[in-house]
Formats: structure tokens, sequence, C-alpha cells
């Protein structure tokens, strides 16, 4: 079928929105009608150079929801009309780590990047040139493995819960999942964007007795006390360290790294009580080390990683629903801004402004 797409072609240059061909859904595959496609900054890594793995010329997007239009034959997990979430990463079902509850390390799918499990691709241009893929949520139909998909209820518009798949599940994840927050804790967080607001939530629903927002972005920290941020600290003001030592009466016991920054990671650490954990969620950039003093991690410190907050999408995104529905968990707020796919380069602009919480791109408008 014809259908149009956000294509990534080189670093620093603009993204292109096309038409595209998209072929049928093979075995345990799913077509997908994108409704609604957040514009999560781990995409845009590839287009600014933050990190390498930028395949090309490939179908952006990997933060959605939408509506099952088709299935491949053996597909059981959705059928036609399904509203479904995406699901960053693959979940086997039966590999050591599917099996032990951690589907987000899941490594039972072996594929070459950018194609499908059988080697090929379902997107090429017009003209029949190969376009590289992985959930392509940037486009307004996708083909995508139905263990990337999460069926949801259809109460509300399916678009409310586009960026559960990425931005809320990474970071409410990394706080409740991967550090495991406790009541009563103090946490603090660097970088709020989409994931650094979602840590916050999350630090919220952990009931943390202070959450601290920094960022560099008067906007962003604006943000941040809407989902529930106790202090703020502008790190252009003031030495975060300091700050979140002298607030947290020695240091804080969990601190969350959310922009993929090696000074910031330090930070964090540095921001630490005796005990306390600093988790990394931001995307590193390629190669990147940092050194920490060893007798630091003699008084029962911890530097700890989180990847795709330790999610169990088929559990998580239940609960996060059930959340919002009570209004526990912020979503609304977290979509600040929608655009047609055809303004993704300024929905980056958005991003990059600080102005935005999350855009949300419209593929169907
Ligand atoms: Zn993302
Ligand atoms: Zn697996």
């Amino acid at each position: 079928m014809r259908t149009k797409s956000a294509i990534f072609y080189k670093a620093k240059q603009p993204i292109s929105v096309e038409e595209t061909e998209l072929a049928d859904p093979r075995e345990l595959e799913v077509l997908v009608r994108v409704e609604a496609a957040g514009a999560c900054h781990s995409d845009y890594h590839a287009v600014d150079g933050h990190s390498t793995g930028g395949i090309s010329p490939m179908v952006m997007g990997h933060e959605g929801a939408g509506i099952v239009e088709a299935v491949g034959p053996g597909v059981s997990a959705v059928k036609p009309g399904d509203p479904v979430v995406f699901a960053i990463r693959p979940m086997c079902g039966v590999c050591k780590y599917c099996s032990t509850s951690r589907p987000n390390l899941c490594n039972g799918i072996k594929k070459e990047p950018g194609l499908m499990i059988d080697g090929t691709s379902r997107f090429s241009k017009p003209d029949g040139s190969i376009l590289y893929h992985g959930l392509a949520t940037f486009s307004a139909h996708t083909v995508t493995p139905e263990w990337n998909l999460v069926k949801v209820g259809n109460d509300v518009p399916i678009e409310r819960f586009a960026s559960l798949g990425c931005a809320v599940v990474t970071g409410v994840g990394a706080v409740i999942n991967t550090a495991q927050v406790k009541p009563g804790s103090t946490v603090a967080i660097w970088g709020c964007g989409g994931v650094g607001l979602n840590a916050v939530q999350g630090a919220v629903i952990a009931g943390a007795s202070r959450v601290i927002a920094i960022d560099l972005a008067e906007s962003k920290l604006e943000f941040a006390r809407v989902f529930g941020a106790t202090d703020t600290i502008n790190a252009s003001d003031f030495d975060p360290v300091e700050a979140v030592i002298d607030m947290t009466d020695g240091g804080a016991d969990y601190t969350f790294e959310v922009i993929g920054s090696p000074s910031a990671l330090r930070q964090a650490f540095d921001s630490l009580c005796a005990g306390g954990t600093a988790c990394m969620v931001g995307v590193p950039p390629s190669n990147a080390e940092i050194s920490i003093p060893m007798e630091s991690l003699f008084s029962d410190r911890r530097l700890i990683g989180s990847s795709a907050g330790t999610g169990r999408p088929r559990v998580d995104f239940p609960w996060y629903i059930d959340m919002y529905m009570q209004g526990r968990l912020k979503l609304e707020q977290l979509q600040s801004n929608f655009r047609p796919l055809e303004e993704i380069n300024e929905a980056y602009e958005d991003m990059l402004g600080g102005e935005v919480a999350r855009t949300i791109l419209m593929p169907q408008r």
C-alpha cells in the first residue's frame, strides 16, 4: 500500500516526509494505522549525531499508538480494530530475560538492525529502493512484529497513549521497576524532557518525600512542577550537587540522570547520600565513559543503569492506564503540542527549545 513516512537520510539534515510503499504483514506481523507518535529525543540522537547507529535511509519513530488494520499469518496477540501501543523492545516470551520478568532485555530475537526478522524490509521508496525501519511510528501506517504491540482498551482516544511505550515506561519504570524507590525517600532528577518528567511523576507515585528536578531551562522546570516536583534547581544558576546535598541534608537517596550526559551522571552520583543509588536513564553518547571515586562506592552507594525502564509492557501499560483513568498519572500534561507528520522538523525544534513537554505527531491529519 502507499503511505507517507518521515525518513532520516543524514545527520544534521532535515528529516524528509515522503510517500512510501509498505508491504503486507508477513508471518507474526501486524499492519497498524498510526494515530499518534511522540517526538522522542532518542530518535533525534541519530539526527544530531549524538549517538551512532543511524542506519539510513530509515523510516523513523519508535513511540506511538494506533489501530490494527490487518494481521499476518499466526498472529494471536491482536486482531483488526484493536487499539494498540507500541513497546520499544521486542518480547519473545521465551528467552532467559522474558522468562524472568525482564522483557526489556529480551535477546531471543535475532535480527539485523533496520530489518525484519526474515532479513527484509517492509518499507520502500516508490522507485523500489529499500528503506530501513524499526517500529516506524513516524508513518501513517507501519508493519511491526506482534511482540512489539500491547493491546489496550478503547475507553479513551488512542492518541492519549502515544507516549506510554517510551517516555512513560522509561521514566516511571526507571523509578518503580529499576531503582525501586521507597516511600519517604529523597529523589533528584537531572533532565526534565519527556522521560525526565515521567521520572518525576514516577517518584511521586513511589511516595518520595522530596522530588528535586534539575534542568537548565526554566520552562522545563515549570513542567516538572506540574508533574509533581517539590523542588527545582536551575543548573545554570546553582551547582546542582551542592544544592541537592543541601536540600536533602547530606545527599539524596536516589538520583536519576535522564539526559545522556557523562557530566550530569557524575553529578547525580556525587549527590548521593551513603547507601544511595544513582540510576542512568539517558541514552549515553557512543563510547562515553565516566570515572567515579571508589571510596564513594565503599559506602554502599550504587551506580546502576535502566534500560527502557526495566519495563514489562504487558504488565505496566495496563496499570499506567488505570492510574491515568483515576487521575493519578499525567498523560494530557505530557502532550503539550500536536502537529501533523509533515511538521516533524518543527516538532524537534519545539523539543530543543524546551517550550514543550512532548510534541505528538498526528500522521492521519
Ligand atoms: Zn523514545
Ligand atoms: Zn525474550
